[in-house]
């Protein structure tokens, strides 16, 4: 019994969270930057913090993830970090020279007040910027919000510092991914490309955080969305964000920059959310959907008809960031199951609201989203009314454990297995992966309980 302080009694708690369903702001941001090509990713503040920020995506992604920091020491912290963050830059551009330097506040220099904009113009009327590099940057308070709406803010920095519109309509369109997986982002690009569809995608962590091991150390991969790239958003005839949330923030930036449009679908997982994306798509680029991606749908719909029987009514309990959740949930509602317990640590009114539209279907569902929507409390909803499957991110891993539920690791971060970077959840084969992933541990389960009269071959 590792969470053997939980108890049965719910008791409404405010300014108090337990064990939280979400992580800090900047990991977001530094997530998202590692997305640009050449990209160095900076955390204005202190060292535990970059160190932190880094550990857990480098545990997630088992690829080492670089970044600086601005080294606050006491100094800095009652002073401002202005001088600090003015030699990073110095010494970064001279050292480990970046394309782009993408810096990130942190709780403490938000706390003091630094103001990322003005120091990075100072920075460049001081000529510590040598032509041809950029620095750009997001303001991620830790203390509002989560690691996904510091993605978010640094995507809206992508869109907002680079995006030109010279007022020729370039024949593209752009993609603004929502926080998911780097094979994910390769399988949007494999899906756009096989309907013929001119895409921009950023971020784009394929290439960067799965990048293959040829032997030799390559500071910055070749993957990531290049700066030419990100100007010309600014001329690409509409965008599509993946992701009320993590996505369509920069998407609105754009819009509201260089006049492209812009539509939200949820991120495509699953059934439902991959049509949405496909027809939005297809609409986007003005191109037909081709007879593989109909044949795609085709063998993830075969899939979810053959094994129904495994997922009807069997209750889920899940927790996690809002554009996994939202069309994870509407995917196990297709698949016959039903969403019993859902919290997300992560706020927002469009999540909410959209949840709320999507659990129509699922009435009784219990839905906690915010600060104190905590896997405590998810644990505490699962001992008065069980459930038969946990999916979440490896801190699910303690109450499945003590409740004994059949657990699928889905989210960020997990990191105690592979296979999330390499193998997507996005798309029909997406869907067919998480289907299999959800099947093997409830037969498994079912393997491990049948008595030896019933313990059979064939399922
Ligand atoms: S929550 Fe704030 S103090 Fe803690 S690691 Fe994140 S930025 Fe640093």
């Amino acid at each position: 019994m590792l969470l053997r302080h939980t108890n049965k009694e719910v008791k409404e708690r405010e300014g108090l969270t337990i064990n939280p369903a979400k992580t800090c702001q900047p990991i977001g941001a530094m997530y998202a930057a590692l997305g640009v090509h050449g990209c160095l990713p900076h955390s204005h503040g202190s060292q535990g913090c970059c160190s932190y920020h880094r550990s857990t995506l480098t545990r997630h992604y088992k690829e080492p993830v670089m970044a600086a920091t601005s080294s606050f020491t006491e100094g800095a912290s009652v002073f401002g970090g202005q001088s600090n963050l003015l030699s990073s830059i110095d010494t970064i551009f001279s050292v480990y020279d970046p394309e782009v330097i993408a810096v990130h506040s942190t709780c403490l220099s938000e706390t003091i007040g630094d103001d990322l904009q003005q120091i990075t113009k100072k920075a460049s009327d001081d000529g510590k910027i040598p032509d041809g590099k950029f620095v750009m940057y997001a303001s991620t308070p830790s203390f509002v919000g989560s690691h996904v709406t510091g993605y978010a803010n640094m995507v809206v920095g992508m869109a907002e510092q680079f995006a030109v519109s010279t007022g020729e309509t370039k024949d593209q369109v752009n993609i603004v991914a929502g926080w998911m997986e780097p094979s994910d982002m390769r399988e949007i690009k494999s899906i756009a490309g096989r309907m013929g569809a001119n895409i921009v995608l950023f971020p784009d962590t394929s290439d960067v955080l799965d990048a293959p091991q040829t032997g030799k150390h390559v500071f910055y991969p070749k993957g990531g969305v290049t700066l030419d790239q990100l100007r010309s958003t600014g001329d690409s005839k509409a965008s599509v964000a993946l992701g009320c949330m993590s996505a369509e923030p920069a998407a609105i930036a754009l819009d509201k920059k260089c006049k492209v449009p812009f539509e939200t679908v949820d991120m495509p997982i699953g059934l439902s959310a991959t049509d949405r994306f496909i027809m939005a798509l297809s609409k986007a680029a003005g191109v037909e959907v081709p007879a593989e991606i109909t044949a795609e749908r085709g063998r993830l719909v075969d899939v979810m008809a053959d094994m129904e029987q495994y997922f009807y009514g069997k209750r889920v309990a899940l927790f996690g960031d809002p554009d996994q959740l939202m069309p994870l949930t509407e995917f196990l509602l297709d698949l016959g199951m039903v969403p019993a317990h859902i919290v997300s640590g992560t706020p927002g009114l469009r999540f909410d609201k959209r949840m709320k539209e999507i659990l129509q279907r699922a009435p009784e569902a219990n839905l906690k989203i915010g600060p104190q929507a905590d896997t405590f409390l998810l644990h505490q909803w699962i001992k008065n009314e069980p459930v038969d499957l946990l999916i979440g991110n490896t801190y699910g891993k303690y109450i499945a454990r003590d409740e004994d539920i059949p657990f699928v690791r889905y989210g960020f971060p997990i990191l105690d297995r592979i296979g999330h970077s390499y193998f997507p959840s996005v798309g029909y084969t997406g869907g067919i992966r998480i289907v299999e992933k959800i099947l093997g541990a409830l037969m498994d389960r079912q393997d491990r309980d049948a008595p030896e009269e019933r313990f059979e071959l064939v399922m």
